[in-house]
């Protein structure tokens, strides 16, 4: 006897998705959500009385355009605001850097700093291109394995690139493109590998520059904040079908003869299904959900070991005015620069925001991406009043020293003052602030070590090894459980891609 055909274990982003497609197929399916609202860590969330901000993910940019378009989300209420300009960098000399749509006009921008790296910008952009379309394709289907990837290259001219991704670091390629600090810190980038001079920095920044292939019109700042995602793809996993059930946490899988039969509550209560997919991440469905007598031993110690340890902070305030930026903009700028603001001065303020992580300590040069969505949505914020979230790379999962609790405070003091140094009338300007720390997105989100992604995306735990080889297919050791979040391929971000995939892969399955 079953209750449902399927029971999604966690209404993230992917786990609507999943849901969706499911539904759509005439399944019956029941989401069950641990949190009171959908959307796992792409949420909008009220932090201060008046004051909503995107708490956790806060830039669409890899939705995927199927899934848009699949569930219909724009008729749900997706929408979003294009950035114009896409992104301003202020630096502590007082110069600054502006990124348009119009790479002619942000190349103009460039030449007073440096003709050489001006000049480089374009064919910066079209290695990115090349790079991103060698991954790109596998989004929506089966990771490929490296020999498949190399004859794409082959079969698109691009095998210089993928070398190229495979044997240098971020370091080596911006300093083979950029001579000026100014670019270098504009450019450098190293994501869940940290260390923008180990060798798969490169490989690993093909993934996040797929957004090169999303479209236009589905990237931005999201009208009501990130959250507005799942809740258009609630209606439309509801709309097909599926229930959806919040603020219930499921305790573990149920096994009988290897093979998942459904899910027991938190308190007590049992469902029964033909199968279950797991939302959460590798490590919490292994490790916590299924019990140990389930999966084999080698197999529990090799999820042991997946890597998460590449942990960000997200740092939010609410605004009473703007910061000012008139120093780096005029005094008549336009508030829509300050929607995307990147901190990062040179590569080696980068580098050395990984190593205080990697040695255990909060970054004392903390990488910041400072949006404040309220310049084109005013609807998140009081009239006149604004809202601003940083996103903070990095942040060691465990402090060395104290707890994040005792360390939150002046972490994120820490981060007003450097703020401040470029927009002086920041403390004033603020009404509230927050600090979540790793361990916050973990209690919040459920997310193990509070990991962004999942599971890093480092080479390791790219394509056909994420999350283990052997297991990239969604699919795991149990007979009908099957994962579908970001810690399956292709990885983590706002893509609905994992949802897509494991619903399809199910599908398959069923088909026999
Ligand atoms: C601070 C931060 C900034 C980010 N910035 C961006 C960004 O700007 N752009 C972008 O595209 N991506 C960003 N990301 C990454 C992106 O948000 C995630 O990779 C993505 O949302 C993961 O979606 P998911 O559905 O796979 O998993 P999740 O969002 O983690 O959802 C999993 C769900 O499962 C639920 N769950 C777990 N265990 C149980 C249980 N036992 N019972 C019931 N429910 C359970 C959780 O509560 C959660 O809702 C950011 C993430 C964070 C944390």
């Amino acid at each position: 006897m079953t209750d449902y055909d399927a029971i999604i274990i966690g209404g993230g982003h992917n786990g609507l998705v999943a849901a969706a497609y499911l539904a759509q197929a005439g399944q019956s399916v029941l989401v069950l959500e641990r949190r009171d609202i959908v959307g796992g860590a792409c949420v909008t969330e009220e932090l201060f009385p008046g004051y909503r901000v995107s708490s956790c993910a806060y830039i669409c940019h890899l939705l995927q355009a199927k899934v848009i378009d699949d569930l219909r989300l724009r008729e749900h209420g997706f929408a979003v605001y294009q950035l114009e300009p896409a992104r301003f960098q202020p630096y502590p000399d007082g110069n600054v850097l502006v990124f348009w749509d119009d790479v002619d006009r942000t190349v103009e921008g460039m030449r007073h700093l440096s003709a050489h790296d001006a000049a480089a910008y374009p064919r910066w952009l079209d290695f990115w291109r090349r790079a991103a379309g060698l991954i790109h394709p596998y989004f929506l289907t089966a990771p490929p394995s490296l020999s498949e990837l190399v004859a794409r290259a082959r079969r698109t001219g691009d095998e210089d690139v993928l070398e190229t991704l495979l044997t240098r670091s971020m370091a080596d390629l911006v300093q083979a493109y950029f001579e000026s600090p100014w670019l270098q810190g504009a450019t450098i980038q190293a994501h869940d590998v940290g260390d923008p001079a180990a060798v798969g920095s490169a490989f690993c920044q093909s993934y996040i520059r797929c957004d090169m292939y999303s479209r236009p019109e589905d990237c931005g700042i999201v009208r009501g904040g990130m959250g507005t995602i799942p809740q258009a793809m609630l209606r439309s996993a509801e709309q097909s079908g599926a229930t959806v059930r919040t603020g219930v946490s499921v305790r573990r899988v149920l096994v009988e003869d290897g093979a998942a039969r459904g899910v027991e509550l938190a308190d007590g209560e049992v469902i029964a299904s033909r199968v279950v997919l797991s939302n959460a991440d590798p490590k919490r469905t292994y490790l916590r959900l299924v019990g140990a007598e389930h999966l084999d031993g080698a197999f529990r110690r090799q999820v042991g070991r997946l890597k998460t340890r590449a942990t960000y902070l997200k740092f939010h305030a609410a605004l009473r005015e703007l910061p000012d930026f008139s120093r780096y903009l005029g005094p008549d700028f336009d508030p829509r620069a300050l929607a995307y603001i990147k901190i990062c001065p040179s590569a080696d303020y980068f580098a050395h925001s990984w190593d205080d992580a990697l040695h255990g300590r909060p970054s004392r040069s903390p990488v910041m991406e400072v949006q404040i969505p309220t310049v084109y949505d005013p609807t998140l914020a009081p009239p006149g009043q604004h809202v601003m979230s940083i996103w903070v790379s990095y942040a060691p999962v465990q402090p060395r020293d104290g707890t994040w609790d005792t360390l939150r405070r002046p972490v994120g003091e820490h981060l007003i003052d450097t703020l401040a140094t470029y927009a002086p009338n920041l403390r004033e300007a603020i009404v509230d602030w927050s600090l979540f720390t790793p361990w916050d997105l973990e209690q919040r989100v459920g997310l193990t070590d509070g990991n962004i992604r999942h599971l890093d995306i480092v080479p390791s735990q790219f394509l056909t090894q994420r999350p283990l080889p052997g297991y990239a297919d969604y699919r795991t050791p149990i007979e009908g459980l099957y994962l579908c979040g970001a810690g399956t391929h292709p990885g983590g971000e706002v893509t609905g891609a994992p949802g897509h995939n494991a619903a399809a892969v199910v599908l398959r399955d069923w088909a026999g």
